[in-house]
C-alpha cells in the first residue's frame, strides 16, 4: 500500500510534468482525467439545496460540494424508480407481491446478500439486512454476551459512539452488573483522539480471564481511524474471547474480509457510505463457526423469521432455526427500508471495494496534502496519516477558530460537511461521486474561510 509520503510524492511529481504548483486546478483535472471511477458519479443525485428554505431569487441552484457521506451518503438515480417499481406491486397486486418477480417480497432479503458478502468479506450465508444498526447489536451481545462472576466484562474504546456504549451499558445491567466495574475502556493515545493497537492487544492481554467480549469500531466515528480488525479479531480467537465489531464507518469505506479474519459478529447501517437512504435497514454478520448453533447452543431472541423458509408457514409452535446469520433474523424486512439498500448494492456491484478503496487513498491523501501545505497552520489533522489507518473520512481540528462559524461559512460557501463538539469538522470525500476537483475548492474555501474570520 501506498505511503503518505509517496503519496505526497506522486502529486509533486504529477504536478511538476504539468509545470503548475501543486494547488493548480490543472493538477486537479489531470487527477480527475486519470480517475477511473468518474463516470460512477452521473449515477447519483448530487444534492443542490441544504436545510435551508430555497431563495426564490436563485433559480438555479449550483451543486454542493457534498463531503459530508460518513453521515448519509446520496441517492442512486436509480433508486427512485425501484421503489415506484414495488408500489406498483403493491397497488396492483398487493398480497400477491410476496411471491410475484425477482424481488418477492416474502424472500427480499435474499436479494442483497451476494452483493454484501463481497462489501464485507464473508460469505453468503454470512450476511443479511434486518432492523437498524444498534439493534442488531442488542441481538448480537444477547447472545454473546453470557456474563459470569468471573468472566462478565466487555471490552470497548473510550469516547466510544453513544449508542453503542448506551447497548454495551444496558447489557450489563441487565444481567445484574454494574458498567463501572464490567466495561473496560481502551484509552486514547496523548492526542485524545486515536487509538495505538498495542494499548488494544495490551488491555485485552490484560484482563484475559475477566474479559467475556470484545466490541470495537472498524472505522472510528470521531477520528477516522481504521482499526486494526484482522489482529484484533486474531487475538480474539487464540484467547477464545468472542469479538463483534461495528461497521458503521467501515462498510462501503474500506475493504473488510470478516469471513477470513475470523470476526465472530459484526454490525452495520445502510446509510452512510452505503447509500441505502436515510434509515435505511441495517446488515448483519455472523460467522459461518457459529453457524449451526441453534438456540439452544447459541440463545437469542427470535421471532418467525428466524424460521427455516420451508416450514414457515407450518406455523407450528416449536422454531426450526434457520442456520446461521437467518436465525437471528426476527421480522420479515421492511420493503421499502430494503430496495433503496439493493439498489445502492448494485452500484456497487459494477466495481469493487478494492477499486474503491484505491481511489479514496488518493483522493483523501490528496485532501490531507492539501490542507498540510495550505492551512496547517489552523488546522490539525486528527485523522491518522498514513493510508493503512484512515478511510474516506479526515478529522479536522480548529487550532484557534469557532467551529460555529467556519462550519456556518462553509454551508454558506456550498460545502456540505459535519461537526462534532467543540472544535471537529469531518469531511469525507467517497470515491463514487466526489472529484479531485471539489477537494481543491473545498480546501481553497475552507483557507479563504479561515484567513477572512477573526481567531
Ligand atoms: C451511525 C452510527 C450508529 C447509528 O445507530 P442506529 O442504530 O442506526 O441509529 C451507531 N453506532 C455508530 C458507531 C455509528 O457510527
Amino acid at each position: 500500500m501506498q505511503t503518505a509520503n509517496s503519496l505526497s510524492m506522486s502529486f509533486l511529481t504529477l504536478a511538476e510534468s504539468l509545470h503548475c504548483a501543486v494547488n493548480d486546478v490543472l493538477l486537479a483535472t489531470k487527477l480527475d482525467e486519470q480517475d477511473n471511477l468518474a463516470s460512477f458519479r452521473e449515477e447519483f443525485y448530487i444534492p443542490s439545496l441544504g436545510e435551508e428554505q430555497p431563495s426564490p431569487f436563485d433559480e438555479q441552484q449550483k451543486p454542493k460540494i457534498y463531503l459530508c457521506s460518513n453521515s448519509l451518503g446520496l441517492q442512486p438515480k436509480h433508486t427512485e424508480k425501484k421503489l415506484l417499481n414495488h408500489l406498483e406491486t403493491w397497488k396492483n397486486r398487493a398480497v400477491g407481491g410476496h411471491f410475484f418477480g425477482t424481488e418477492a417480497w416474502a424472500s427480499i432479503e435474499d436479494v442483497p446478500i451476494p452483493y454484501l458478502a463481497k462489501v464485507v468479506g464473508a460469505l453468503p450465508s454470512e450476511v443479511t439486512c434486518m432492523n437498524s444498526l444498534t439493534v442488531n447489536l442488542h441481538l448480537f451481545l444477547l447472545a454473546f454476551y453470557r456474563p459470569t462472576p468471573r468472566k462478565h466484562k466487555i471490552l470497548i474504546e473510550a469516547s466510544a459512539f453513544p449508542s453503542d456504549d448506551y447497548a454495551v451499558q444496558s447489557q450489563i445491567l441487565l444481567h445484574g452488573y454494574s458498567p463501572e466495574e464490567s466495561i473496560i475502556r481502551v484509552a486514547a493515545k496523548e492526542d485524545g483522539f486515536t487509538f495505538s493497537e498495542n494499548d488494544v492487544l495490551d488491555e485485552i492481554y490484560n484482563n484475559v480471564e475477566s474479559l467475556c467480549l470484545i466490541l470495537l469500531p472498524g472505522v472510528h466515528y470521531l477520528s477516522g481511524q481504521v482499526f486494526p480488525m484482522e489482529k484484533i479479531a486474531r487475538t480474539c480467537q487464540e484467547l477464545d474471547i468472542f469479538v463483534g465489531f461495528d461497521l458503521a464507518h467501515a462498510v462501503g469505506n474500506v475493504p473488510l474480509h470478516l469471513h477470513d479474519w475470523g470476526v465472530d459478529f459484526a454490525c452495520w447501517c445502510s446509510y452512510k457510505y452505503l447509500c441505502g437512504g436515510p434509515g435505511a435497514i441495517g446488515g448483519a454478520f455472523l460467522h459461518y463457526r457459529h453457524a449451526n448453533k441453534g438456540i439452544k447452543e447459541l440463545p437469542r431472541l427470535v421471532g418467525w423469521w428466524a424460521n427455516r423458509r420451508e416450514t414457515r408457514f407450518q406455523m407450528k409452535s416449536s422454531l426450526d432455526c434457520t442456520p446461521g446469520v437467518f436465525g437471528f433474523q426476527v421480522s420479515n424486512p421492511s420493503v421499502f427500508s430494503i430496495v433503496p439498500v439493493i439498489a445502492a448494492l448494485e452500484v456497487f456491484d459494477r466495481t469493487s471495494m478494492l477499486q474503491i478503496r484505491e481511489k479514496s487513498i488518493q483522493l483523501t491523501g490528496y485532501l490531507a496534502f492539501l490542507i498540510e501545505r495550505e492551512i496547517s497552520d489552523d488546522i490539525d489533522i486528527i485523522t491518522p496519516r498514513e493510508p493503512s489507518q484512515h478511510g474516506c473520512q479526515l478529522s479536522l481540528r480548529l487550532k484557534r477558530h469557532n467551529l460555529k462559524q467556519v462550519h456556518e461559512a462553509l454551508t454558506c460557501r456550498g460545502v456540505v460537511c459535519d461537526t462534532r463538539q467543540p472544535d471537529v469538522l469531518r469531511v469525507a470525500p467517497f470515491p463514487l461521486y466526489n472529484t479531485y476537483r471539489e477537494v481543491l475548492e473545498f480546501v481553497q474555501i475552507l483557507s479563504s474561510i479561515l484567513r477572512s474570520t477573526n481567531s
